[in-house]
C-alpha cells in the first residue's frame, strides 16, 4: 500500500509499505477512505512544528471503512463507517483522572507523534474510532476532528447564547469557532487581515466584521459592545501580538482562550488580568467530543458542505499542499481522496 511520509521537513515521499495487520484483540484494519488536510499537517511536514517527530506519516483528519476487527472489539462491525481519533492518552495520570486526557503527561497524538492516517490502510485501537451513519458521505466525514477541536474551545470558553465573542483570525480554526458559536446562539464579531476570509465569516453567519489592517480592533470592539469589551475572545490569529490585543477587547470576568503555540514571550501585564478577573484559558486538541460532534453532524446542527472547497487524490498530495501554501488562491477545507 501506500503512505504519505514526511521524512524529514520539507520532504514528504510517497512510499510503499505493507499493509499492516491486527496485532492486538483490541485492534481495527480500516481502509482510509478520505482524509482533511489541516494547518498543523502542512506545519510537520515544513518543520514548523514545535511537537512533531520524525519520520511521520501525517494526517489526523481521517474516515474509512472497518475492514477486519480483533476478538475483543464489541463496538464496531465490519463494514462500518468510521472517523478517527487522533488523541491518544494513558489513562492513569492526574490529567486522565479528571478527565481531561487531551492534556495526558503521557500524550501522543496521531500525525505528531505517532503516524497518522494518509495511508491506504491503517490499524489502531477500536477505542480510537467513532462509529457514523453511512449516509455522510466522507469528505463530510473528515470534517468532524476539526469540529471537535472547534467544539473543545467553546466548552474552554463556556460559550452560551449570551455571549458576545470576538474571534480574532478567520482561518480553518476561527471559522469552525464561528460555526459552532453560532449554533449556540452566541453574537459573533470576526477579525482578519484578509477580506476574502472575512467573506468565509460574513456567509457563516458572522454578526460584525472588522479588517485588523484598516480598523482600530479595540475600538471596534467596544463600540460593538457598548463600551463594555466582547465576553470572550478567541484568539485563533496566534501572532505574537495577539494574545495582548485580545486581553485589550475583553470584558471584566470575561474569559480569553489562546490556542497558539508560539514559544516567545508577550508583553501582558498582571494588572490587565488581575483587576479585572480575566481567565485566560489554553484549548488544545479536543476532550471526548467525537460523540458530542457526530451528535451535532446527524441533528443537522452545523452546515459543513460549504467548508470543502477541493478535493484531490491522495498521490497528488504535492498539488494539494502547494494550492494551501498559494495565497491567491481562495480556498476552505481541502480534502485528500483514497
Ligand atoms: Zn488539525
Ligand atoms: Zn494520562
Amino acid at each position: 500500500m501506500k503512505a504519505l511520509l514526511v521524512q524529514a521537513p520539507n520532504q514528504l515521499e510517497i512510499v510503499e509499505r505493507p499493509i499492516p495487520t491486527i496485532a492486538s484483540t483490541t485492534d481495527v484494519l480500516v481502509k482510509v477512505k478520505a482524509g482533511g488536510i489541516c494547518g498543523s499537517d502542512v506545519h510537520i511536514y515544513h518543520g514548523t512544528s514545535s511537537v512533531a517527530t520524525y519520520p511521520r506519516v501525517i494526517g489526523h483528519e481521517i474516515a474509512g471503512i472497518v475492514e477486519s476487527i480483533g476478538t475483543d472489539v464489541s463496538s464496531l462491525e465490519l463494514g462500518d463507517h468510521v472517523v478517527l481519533d487522533p488523541v491518544m492518552n494513558c489513562g492513569q495520570c492526574y490529567q486522565c483522572k479528571i478527565g481531561r486526557g487531551n492534556v495526558c503527561s503521557k500524550l501522543q497524538v496521531r500525525s505528531v507523534h505517532i503516524d497518522g492516517g494518509y495511508q491506504e490502510w491503517i490499524v489502531v485501537p477500536a477505542i480510537s474510532l467513532y462509529k457514523i451513519p453511512k449516509h455522510f458521505s466522507w469528505e463530510e466525514a473528515v470534517m468532524i476532528e476539526p469540529f471537535t477541536v472547534a467544539k473543545q474551545v467553546c466548552s474552554r470558553a463556556e460559550i452560551t447564547k449570551e455571549d458576545r465573542v470576538f474571534i480574532m483570525g478567520a482561518g480553518p480554526l476561527g471559522l469552525s469557532v464561528l460555526k459552532m458559536a453560532k449554533f449556540y446562539g452566541a453574537t459573533c464579531y470576526v477579525s482578519d487581515i484578509m477580506d476574502n476570509k472575512l467573506e468565509f465569516a460574513k456567509l457563516y453567519g458572522a454578526d460584525a466584521l472588522i479588517n485588523a489592517t484598516n480598523t482600530n480592533v479595540k475600538e471596534t470592539i467596544l463600540e460593538l459592545t457598548q463600551g463594555d469589551g466582547a465576553t470572550v475572545v478567541i484568539d485563533a490569529a496566534c501572532t505574537n501580538k495577539s494574545l495582548e490585543q485580545a486581553l485589550e477587547c475583553v470584558c471584566a470576568a470575561g474569559r480569553v482562550i489562546a490556542l497558539g503555540f508560539g514559544n516567545q514571550p508577550t508583553g501582558i501585564s498582571q494588572l490587565s488580568i488581575t483587576a479585572r478577573e480575566i481567565d485566560i484559558r489554553g484549548s488544545r486538541l479536543h476532550n471526548n467530543k467525537f460523540p458530542e460532534v457526530i451528535a451535532d453532524f446527524i441533528a443537522g446542527n452545523l452546515e459543513v458542505k460549504d467548508m470543502i472547497t477541493h478535493r484531490f487524490n491522495f498521490m497528488d498530495i504535492h498539488q494539494a499542499l502547494a494550492l494551501i501554501e498559494d495565497p491567491k488562491k481562495e480556498k476552505g477545507k481541502v480534502v485528500l481522496l483514497f
